[in-house]
């Protein structure tokens, strides 16, 4: 509980008792303290930082210091650049390599806010208010620090985001959490060369970049490939097309087939001169997908590709329709498809007038 510089502490007895007037030790865990008072003084540079690099429209909007991180809430409604961010932690570096005192003093509010400290918005404060300063970042706050900034060893951003409407969020480390920074990046780094055999942590982006590369073009030729299966299979389908009312009806399901070479197969098939609708299904990765067309003779004679695929997918709980002469759908149980194709050119004789 804060009041006036003061701390009032809770505690509850575990063994033994109390009475009034005995004398008790309270100790703290100094390694987390000063982890904190660390954080603490950081969060006091930074805001100082940010008025610099921002502009002097900055102020705290919310503040959590803790023996991990020192994360620091503002107004703002840009999100910062890097070179802003890099600005920040130069800042706040050379503060704490100048390694000045940490002052913390009581004194009547009038005096406080001649000497231009910082206060909390909307926060209210009594007659005595305690002033701490580094340098030239000078705020009323009760809160526990270091004597000296140098005492904070190093500083870094770890992230800057938006928290709310026109609030961001820097989260930054201080001292040992530095390192412990450094180290997760590094091992990060090494994991990452180690899966991609690299020996020279230096190679480690233009491999990267490269294997991105070979496996796009990868991709390509693999799509190139499929589509030289289709179109061998497109000839052997047409062949064995099945007759009803004058239209020829052909319906195909083709493994590791993109919608895309579905589209390219049904489109060499819908301008044809002849009355003719097709079915062509494919899956690929988890999606199983329709694409019908009709011919215009075939459009004449009653058929309707968005109709009829829609109608088709729904046998495996699919949904999508289109254009009377060419539609896409999608299928919902894959394992459905084969039944769906099947019972295509029923679907289609329902059509056919
Ligand atoms: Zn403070």
């Amino acid at each position: 509980m804060k009041s006036e510089g003061h701390f009032l502490h809770i505690a509850s007895v575990e063994q033994g008792s109390l009475s009034k007037g005995d004398k008790v030790l309270a100790q703290i865990d100094k390694a987390r303290r000063l982890a904190v008072m660390r954080n603490h003084t950081t969060a006091h540079l930074l805001q100082h930082a940010l008025r610099q690099v921002l502009g002097d429209h900055v102020h705290q909007a919310g503040q959590l210091v803790n023996e991990k991180n020192c994360r620091f809430d503002f107004n703002s409604f840009a999100a910062m650049t890097d070179e802003e961010i890099a600005k920040v932690e130069e800042i706040v570096n050379n503060e704490i390599m100048n390694a000045f005192p940490v002052t913390m003093e009581e004194m009547p509010i009038e005096e406080a806010r001649k000497l231009g400290a910082m206060a909390l918005f909307g926060e209210k404060y009594g007659d005595t208010v305690r002033v701490v300063t580094a340098n030239e970042s000078i705020e009323f706050c009760g809160g526990t620090h270091v004597s000296n900034t140098s005492q904070i060893g190093l500083f870094k951003i770890v992230s800057e985001s938006s928290v709310a409407a026109g609030v961001r969020r820097i989260e930054a480390v201080t001292g040992l959490g530095v390192i412990e920074l450094l180290n997760e990046f590094k091992s990060v780094i090494a994991q990452s060369a180690k899966a991609l055999k690299l020996a020279n942590l230096t190679e480690l982006p233009e491999k990267c970049a490269s294997v991105f590369a070979e496996s796009k073009e990868k991709d390509k030729q693999l799509e190139s490939l499929n589509q030289q299966i289709a179109n061998a299979k497109l000839a052997s389908i047409l062949e064995n097309a099945e007759e009803i009312g004058g239209v020829k009806v052909v319906a195909s399901k083709l493994e590791n087939t993109t919608p895309d070479i579905l589209r390219k197969l049904g489109d060499s098939i819908k301008d044809k001169n002849e009355a003719a609708v097709a079915l062509f299904a494919g899956v690929s990765g988890e999606k199983g997908t329709f694409y019908c067309v009709c011919t215009p003779e075939a459009v004449k004679k009653g058929a309707n590709a968005g109709k009829i695929v829609k109608e088709t997918a729904a046998l495996t709980g699919g949904k999508g329709g289109g254009k009377p002469d060419s539609a896409m759908a999608g299928a919902g149980n894959i394992a459905d498809m084969d039944k769906a194709v099947a019972a295509f050119s029923g679907i289609v004789k329902g059509f056919i007038a």
